[in-house]
């Protein structure tokens, strides 16, 4: 039985204050059958550890480095961030992709460091628009996928989390349909063999709490990634209501 995980990727948004309300408010309000983790910006994780504390919520960074120290000016390595009590890191957000330039070879170096350190990786994949159009989704996603299991191996990455996330999907407004989503969660579990059984996959693209119901009751579907809509606590709440 996979165990249903919410994650809240707040991008570059909030502050201190905000941080610390927003905390507070949704410690009463996640359901006990629910993971919940928050990706803030990484200035505030460690006050957000702080914040979290007595609570199940778990905390995550939104990117990190995948070398280990040095001079490597604004990088934060995996040790820093488990250090400060951090669990979780996103690796291979597609705003990392195509902001940066990140090539899955370096996602894949970032998933191993990640998981030296004791991070639970998830590795965010994830097809353009165009992409889509012309029938390569299960091509880019495949190939996003396989260069992290040619580094990492096929059961570390199955014990990590992947999130679906297409591109064209993020904070446009516009989802994937429940089937088209689940069709690639289902791929995605097949690449994996035996051991994708047990992964959590989320689904992250413009989920709302209109709209999360109808994806999270897929078989493949174990929970979503949420950017815009987890800045509100009551509504992001609400949708990790919905992954019970
Ligand atoms: C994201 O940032 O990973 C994301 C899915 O954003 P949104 O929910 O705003 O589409």
């Amino acid at each position: 039985m996979r165990k249903p995980l919410v994650a809240a990727n707040w991008k570059m948004h909030g502050s201190r204050d905000f941080l610390e309300l927003y905390l507070y408010s949704l410690q009463q309000k996640v359901p006990d059958e629910v993971e919940v983790v928050v990706f803030p910006p990484s200035v505030y994780l460690a006050r957000a550890v702080e914040c979290v504390v007595t609570s199940s919520i778990a905390i995550g960074a939104q990117d990190l480095s995948a070398q280990p120290e040095g001079a490597f000016t604004g990088d934060i390595s995996a040790a820093m961030l488990a250090d400060v009590g951090c669990s979780h890191v996103l690796v291979g957000h597609s705003e990392r992709r195509a902001g940066h330039g990140e090539t899955s070879a370096q996602v894949a170096d970032k998933f191993v460091a990640a998981l030296a350190a004791g991070l639970t990786p998830v590795l965010c994949v994830g097809e353009s628009l165009a992409e889509r159009e012309q029938g390569a989704t299960l091509a880019v996603v495949g190939e996003q996928l396989r260069a992290v299991v040619d580094a990492a191996g096929l059961a570390r990455v199955a014990g990590a989390i992947i999130a679906y996330e297409p591109v064209w999907a993020i904070g446009t407004g516009r989802t994937a349909s429940p089937e088209q989503a689940q069709e690639v969660h289902r791929e995605l579990r097949a690449m994996l063999g035996d051991s994708g059984a047990q992964t959590r996959i989320l689904y992250g693209g413009s989920v709302n709490a209109d709209n999360a119901d109808a994806l999270f009751a897929q078989p493949d579907i174990d929970g979503g990634l949420v950017g815009g809509a987890s800045l509100n606590p009551d509504k992001f709440a609400a949708i990790c209501g919905k992954a019970k």
